[in-house]
């Protein structure tokens, strides 16, 4: 049975249970890397160049830490999941810069998804992909229906339960009920790989749950919600990630959240355009806003500072206006 190697970082967290399914509906087993830790970050940081931004460094971590554990690794070419909305240049370069950074690595699976060139174009993608593990085209259909199954049902379980990525992903075990019952709502808002990578956020959700915060993200809202709240605000989008970002930030502000933590990555271009329209929204509803830029130098105790300073401005405000 061939073993295809996932890195957990970048478009896993969206996609894990889609390309899982495909994969296994195929005979093939799918290998995941660990959680980022000490030796994915230090070997990822060791291979990239140095204006590269801090997930992608990361990326390079785990498909090194998977190398010699699979037959093949997948890394599709993400250009646009929408008309005229893209991935930033790294994503559609990803499988590139990996055959040069990263020799070691095994035969790269490296479909280009692009539904600017229209459904066919993908499907075509899709089914090459298929095609390195049988040539059953029913089959291969068939994967990809499971695969647009599991990605429906991973969504759904995320907005209805409330829950994030990680618990979804690991059955629920993760998700324990507060201790006590929250008595401060917070929308932590950004790209999944970087406010579900505990490594490089300090943990930042459970930090706020601690903290006695009610945290939401992104995706304990309904896609359909955040497409409309960013439509409503900037029209078209022009970036893949804004419903995660422009949108699930005017979603929360709308839904009068105590205050919102834009949690983004130092050096990214799309993130520094992002950033400004929430900061914006938020000053309009007068509601606290945190930015948080992570970049490989961030040190624990300056961010629990910020988060412990924030949270007194929150609680302050809602002593003025109560
Ligand atoms: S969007 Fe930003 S953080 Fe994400 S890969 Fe591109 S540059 Fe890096």
């Amino acid at each position: 049975m061939f073993k295809v190697g996932i890195p957990r970082a970048l478009s896993y967290y969206q996609y894990l249970p889609a390309w899982k399914a495909f994969f296994e509906a195929l005979g093939a087993e799918t290998v995941v890397s660990p959680p980022t830790n000490k030796a994915i970050f230090t070997t990822g940081n060791s291979r990239a160049v140095a204006e590269t931004c801090l997930p992608v460094k990361l990326f390079f971590g785990h498909v090194i830490s998977l190398a010699n554990r699979c037959d093949y690794m997948f890394i599709p070419a993400m250009r646009s999941l929408g008309k005229k909305a893209y991935y930033c240049s790294k994503f559609i370069g990803l499988p590139d810069m990996t055959r040069a950074l990263v020799p070691e690595c095994p035969p790269i699976l490296d479909p280009e998804v692009d539904l600017n060139k229209g459904r066919r174009s993908l499907y075509r993608a899709i089914y090459n992909l298929g095609c390195h593990f049988s040539s059953d085209k029913s089959k291969i259909k068939k994967a990809v229906e499971q695969a647009e199954k599991a990605h429906l049902a991973y969504r759904k379980e995320m907005s209805d339960r409330g829950i994030t990525p990680i618990q979804a992903l690991d059955g629920g075990k993760s998700y324990l009920e507060p201790d006590i019952s929250p008595s401060l709502s917070v929308a932590v808002v950004g790209h999944q790989y970087v406010i579900y990578d505990d490594y490089i956020n300090h943990r930042l959700i459970s930090r706020l749950q601690a903290m006695g915060v009610r945290v939401f993200t992104p995706e304990m809202a309904e896609q359909e919600a955040l497409d409309i709240a960013m439509t409503k605000l900037g029209g078209a989008p022009h970036w893949s990630f804004e419903a995660d970002i422009i949108g699930a930030g005017e979603y929360y502000l709308e839904a009068k959240v105590d205050g919102i933590i834009n949690v983004a990555v130092f050096g990214c271009g799309p993130d520094s355009m992002m950033i400004d329209m929430v900061r914006h929204r938020a000053s309009k509803f007068r509601t606290p806003f945190l930015h948080l830029s992570l970049d490989e130098h961030t040190s624990e105790g300056g961010l629990v500072t910020r988060l412990e300073a924030f949270l007194d401005m929150v609680k302050r405000k809602g002593r003025i206006c109560a």
